[in-house]
């Protein structure tokens, strides 16, 4: 079944991710070219038409094995992250060759669970990526194997992808593998199953229904693809399960809109401000003045001179409450400076922001994207406070 909605038709900044299945062979252990030329040659013509495009790419483990002659079954721990080492070097490579094609410039990310779990380095994260996009950069990204160990690891990038998705507000991610959707029930068991088109939660029928579809390179079978999909919904994120067995992989998605979407009821930006102004627990409390209050509702970055006062004990990215002249919440936001340095260049102007801390900080004390404008009704008194 077609599904009618087709999120990659609209979507402006769009994840792939990639399997390993898909892009080493098998059998010799070799990237597929040809393929991968496909894929590279979809992604450059979204990019040029102004998608901010973001590859998750598997593939150095199974690409480095073969590299330092590890042979095949089971590896141990520290072997998978030296052949990750060995092989990531020549897949970042054959990206940044292939990209290069089309003329667009690859970045390469080396990602942790923790990276993606921290306030701080999420942040930091989220805007160097948001820097290679302004840029017209595809960041290419991995799973820092070589540091991450088997209980600090997401150990598929399934989950990887869509952390990062959630991470940039992405509105849609495609998880491109030999699994070309989910079914009703799985079809090497039953050929008559029937594969489902749009999935609008996950809900414990859909669990029932991923059983234990995989592949034996690929550490994500079904199990993974649901826990990307939950991941994904809840940041606002639509996310497909397609075949990427294909040539033209996202061309062809886009074309004939043939796997499983999972779509949600909410955008990026809502579930962005949801998590921002109704799950985190507020550490500090910046006031502000009449102008910056404005500024704020403008849809404006808080800048450091529009701050009256800083109170609180916090570190970077942590979340404050924003009031006004007269006390009353007016938003809620994570901020770009810890509690001293904040109240060290509260009401400077930004220029001034070197000169005072002694390191060139951000030019907001909150930018724009990192904040949620308080709803009247929420500010009267006796708002709760979530944890
Ligand atoms: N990070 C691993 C690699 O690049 C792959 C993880 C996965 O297959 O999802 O080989």
């Amino acid at each position: 079944m077609v599904a009618s909605v087709n999120p990659l038709k609209q979507t402006r900044r769009l994840v792939v991710k990639v399997g390993s299945a898909l892009l080493v062979d098998a059998k010799s252990g070799q990237l597929r070219r040809d393929w991968l030329t496909g894929l590279v040659a979809d992604l450059a013509a979204l990019r040029s038409m102004g998608t901010d495009v973001t590859l998750v790419s598997s593939g150095a483990i199974a690409l480095g094995r073969r590299k330092l002659g590890l042979s095949r079954g089971l590896l141990k721990l520290e072997e998978s992250q030296a052949a990750a080492a060995a092989g990531q070097i020549d897949l970042a490579a054959a990206y940044s060759n292939t990209f290069a094609e089309h003329k667009v410039p690859v970045a390469q990310i080396l990602l942790t669970l923790s990276d993606t779990e921290e306030r701080r380095r999420y942040l930091n994260a989220r805007n160097t990526l948001s820097a290679l996009f302004r840029m017209g950069a595809v960041p290419v990204i991995n799973e820092n194997d070589t540091v991450a160990t088997e209980e600090i690891r997401f150990g598929d990038n399934d989950r990887l992808a869509a952390r990062v998705a959630a991470m940039i507000s992405a509105d849609a991610l495609v998880l491109l593998s030999d699994i070309d959707g989910l079914y009703e029930s799985d079809p090497k068991q039953n050929p008559s199953a029937k594969k489902l088109s749009l999935v609008h939660a996950i809900t414990s029928e859909i669990e029932g229904m991923a059983g234990t579809t995989g592949s034996d390179m690929a550490s994500g079978g079904m199990f993974t693809k649901l826990a990307a999909a939950r991941i994904a919904l809840d940041a606002g994120c639509a996310l497909a399960i397609a075949d990427g067995r294909r040539a033209n992989p996202i061309a062809t998605l886009a074309d004939v809109n043939d796997g499983t979407w999972f779509i949600g009821d909410e955008t990026p930006q809502q579930a962005r401000k949801r998590w921002i102004n109704g799950t985190l627990k507020i550490e500090g409390v910046v006031r502000i003045d009449d102008g910056a209050v404005k500024a704020l509702r403008h849809g404006k970055s808080l800048l450091p001179a529009g701050a009256i006062e800083v109170s609180g004990k916090f570190e970077r990215g942590a979340p404050v409450a924003i009031n006004g002249p007269d006390g009353r919440e007016v938003a809620r936001g994570l901020i770009a400076y810890d509690a001293d340095d904040a109240r060290r260049i509260a009401g400077k102007r930004s220029a001034e922001i070197e000169a005072e801390l002694g390191y060139r900080g951000r030019a907001a004390l909150i930018h724009r994207d990192d904040l949620s404008l308080t709803s009247r009704s929420e500010t009267l008194p006796g708002r709760k406070e979530s944890l």
